[in-house]
């Protein structure tokens, strides 16, 4: 089976956040698994052709006279999977998700489908994610570009954050050949519609990232309007458990620490704790619990219950480092915060990947106190680093970290409350001050679970065969 996996993003050309990581791991376990899987993201102006070997495939194709686009191949690194490159205008001088986004990733859309044309290869299905590339579907099924073959060919949708709907005029889908008689019944307002939407009702299957977001966008106001639309899917919406490339981070091997270290051997991961202190400028103390956060700085991640829970927490023998960017007032806040306990808390307000994997490796705990979290990957890659997570239990947390006696994973909170991040907090630091034997057996315990996109496969070759046969 051949499949194309269109996205705005694939690490470790061009990531922003989980859908990167994703765009890479999962499209190499499907590989494996026998599936003749392919990529397709913009060719964004810092992706160097050179540092990633890529070659020039096709010049100047276009599907307008005006559109004109030039293809890019190379691989996922350590993999045989194929990825290509639209380079084109509209996709130069500025980041992932800045300048004209309708613009770009209505144009990624529409190329997505000549792409298999033009590089010598028939795509059975053609994976979209999140509502960047949502219209797919709609451009092989409701616009000039309609075609028996195509239309005919499966399309599945992945939404990765139901927050980001893409509401663009209906004039631009008109503009691109998109039938308005079509579309029209799914607009929001007289002259808009989410691309999300259409995505949602164009594919032949839509899944998400975890099996409780996908109830939760159903059942709740996490669905941000889109509940109905979603249930009407039937069978053909599921949740499946994003998953971790357990290769590519591995404390065993990962280049970015000072030691490396493993189940078998965990004196490197003191190491780790000791260069993180050091670089974030907290007092050089193992007996601190150390917590580390990494996340986009947005509401959505919880940092309004942090922040307000802080103070309390520097009360105990607690360190904290946080690294991330985004909204102007989460920065300000936490830097305010830095200059109070200065010997507390460290904060880093850049992305960086290197120090993201110092972060999992050095710390001791990681929260994820986040709002809503669609499934979360950096909870997984603190498992498998021997941080203990201590997560809000909602989303695809709820569905990986767990503190029930056998099974337990972390810390878990169930209000979304700095009352209740505080005390999953202090039952944490108990465990860890007064019985280290039980702390340690956590930690080996953890590093251990498998998330390996790997142990997901199974799940998706149910959908993609289910696919087939519809
Ligand atoms: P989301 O997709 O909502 O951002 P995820 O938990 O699914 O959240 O994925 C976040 C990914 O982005 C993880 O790989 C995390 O390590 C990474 N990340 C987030 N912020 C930064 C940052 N400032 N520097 C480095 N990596 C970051």
């Amino acid at each position: 089976m051949k499949i194309l996996w269109i996205a705005a993003e694939a690490f470790p050309f061009a990531k922003a956040g989980g859908l990167g990581d994703v765009s890479n791991g999962l499209p190499k376990a499907l590989k494996k698994a026998g599936f003749d899987v392919r990529v397709l993201i913009p060719k964004y102006d810092w992706i160097n052709p050179d540092k990633h070997s890529l070659k020039l495939i096709s010049k100047e194709a276009s599907f307008r006279k005006s559109d004109s686009f030039s293809i890019w191949q190379g691989f996922l690194p350590k993999s045989d999977v194929p990825i290509y490159f639209l380079e084109a205008s509209v996709f130069s001088g500025a980041g992932i998700y800045e300048g004209d986004e309708v613009k770009k990733f209505l144009f990624l859309s529409e190329a997505a489908l000549l792409l298999p044309n033009i590089v010598g290869w028939d795509a059975d299905v053609f994976h979209a994610n999140d509502w960047h590339t949502a219209t797919v579907p709609v451009f092989a099924r409701a616009s000039s570009m309609h075609s028996e073959t195509i239309a005919r060919k499966k399309f599945i949708l992945t939404i990765h954050n139901m927050a980001f709907q893409g509401s663009i005029p209906l004039i631009e889908y008109e503009r691109r050949g998109i039938d308005k008689s079509a579309i029209e019944k799914f607009a929001d307002t007289a002259d808009s519609v989410r691309a999300l939407r259409l995505g949602i009702h164009f594919s032949d299957k839509v899944t998400t990232v975890s099996p409780t977001y996908a109830r939760e966008i159903v059942e709740t106001e996490w669905g941000f309007g889109l509940q109905q639309d979603l249930k009407s899917k039937g069978k053909n919406f599921v949740g499946i458990l994003n998953g971790i490339d357990s290769e590519e981070w591995d404390p065993s091997t990962d280049p970015n620490l000072v030691a490396n270290y493993s189940v078998n051997n965990m004196e490197g991961k003191s190491e780790c704790k000791v260069a993180l202190q050091q670089e974030a400028e907290l007092p050089i103390d193992s007996s601190a619990f150390l917590i580390g956060l990494v996340a986009r700085m947005t509401s959505q991640k919880g940092f309004d219950i942090l922040i307000d829970s802080l103070p309390l927490l520097f009360e105990e023998n607690i360190q904290m480092v946080v690294l991330g960017t985004g909204e102007r007032d989460i920065e300000a806040s936490l830097l305010k915060i830095q200059q109070e306990w200065e010997d507390k808390l460290g904060v880093f307000l850049k992305y960086d990947e290197g120090l993201s994997r110092k972060i999992y490796a050095g710390t001791d705990a990681f929260l994820i106190p986040s709002l809503f979290e669609p499934c979360g990957l950096t909870q997984m890659y603190a498992m498998r680093y021997g941080s203990v997570p201590i997560a809000h239990r909602v989303g695809g947390l709820a569905d990986t970290v767990f503190e029930d006696k056998e099974k337990q994973t972390g810390f878990v909170f169930e209000e979304y409350s700095s009352e209740d991040l505080y005390s999953a907090v202090c039952r944490a630091l108990e465990r860890y001050l007064e019985n280290p034997d039980s702390w340690i057996g956590l930690v080996k315990k953890i590093m251990q679970v498998d998330n390996s996109w790997e142990s997901r496969v199974p799940y998706w070759k149910n959908l993609l065969h289910d696919l087939i046969q519809k």
